[in-house]
């Protein structure tokens, strides 16, 4: 069996008087697309966030490579192979194309900068022939991808993908979930992807949890979530 790489053991999460997460479990192991999926507002964000102590944990636990991670600072998480692409994106606009990926490179081995660069202008060449450019000025589509880049940098053992379509026309769509296929495929990349989107998210994922108002109510295979009468009446009609 392979390993596992994050747990969460009944995690509740609060903001204020909001409850929005409600004993969540949720296993992602070694090699594996995982993909939550759920309405607006069903905590999927925070699920991810919770990660990162951003809002910690209320109750349970989460463990990242048998780590109980669940108070660790969020300094030192960035620091431990994990690597975010937020909903929004978040780019720094003011900075170049370069400038921003460098900054997603700044706790990796400059060593290998050069050579992660090359990689990630082989996956996007777009960002090659807009290096000099400031990031905001960049289209949905190329800051997605330049969001994308920017967390490769760091050289994830887990890559954490929020809503990472939202907003995007289908063209940039298909290639991002093509990125996504092709990070695990090829590089064997370990990927949690959060995502409205779930037609083209359990297509891609090995596995699949659906979150409503702050439960896992359903999980199984990216397959057999796919087929599911509940995941189709509700997440997948009309797209
Ligand atoms: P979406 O797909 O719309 O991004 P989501 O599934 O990611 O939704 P969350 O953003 O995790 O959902 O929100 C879960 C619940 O927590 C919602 O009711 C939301 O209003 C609430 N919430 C999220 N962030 C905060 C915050 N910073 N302060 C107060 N409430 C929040």
């Amino acid at each position: 069996m392979s390993q596992t790489i994050l747990q969460y053991h009944g995690v509740h999460a609060h903001y204020g008087a909001i409850h929005a997460l409600r004993g969540v479990d949720l296993t992602v192991n070694q090699g594996e697309i995982v993909t939550l999926i759920g309405a607006n507002g069903a905590g999927k964000s925070t699920l991810m966030m919770t990660l990162f102590g951003k809002p910690v944990a209320s109750a349970g636990k989460i463990e990242y490579r048998g780590d109980d991670i669940t108070r660790t600072p969020t300094h030192k998480i960035s620091r431990q192979g994990l690597a975010l692409v937020p909903e929004g994106r978040r780019i720094f606009a003011r900075m170049t194309v370069l400038e921003n990926l460098q900054m997603g490179g700044c706790f990796s081995d400059p060593q290998h900068h050069a050579a992660d660069l090359q990689r990630i202008f082989g996956m996007f060449p777009i960002l090659e022939q807009r290096l000099q450019q400031r990031a905001g000025t960049l289209s949905g589509g190329e800051q997605q991808m330049l969001a994308i880049g920017r967390a490769l940098m760091s050289r994830p053992q887990l890559l954490l993908l929020d809503e990472p379509s939202l907003g995007l026309a289908p063209l940039y769509i298909k290639q991002v979930f093509r990125i996504i296929r092709e990070l695990n495929e090829r590089d064997g990349m370990t990927i949690l992807l959060v995502e409205q989107n779930a037609h083209h998210a359990l297509n891609v994922a090995h596995r699949g949890y659906v979150l409503q108002h702050g439960e896992i109510v359903l999980t199984g295979s990216g397959e057999e979530l796919l087929a599911s009468e509940e995941v189709r009446a509700a997440y997948l009609e009309g797209s």
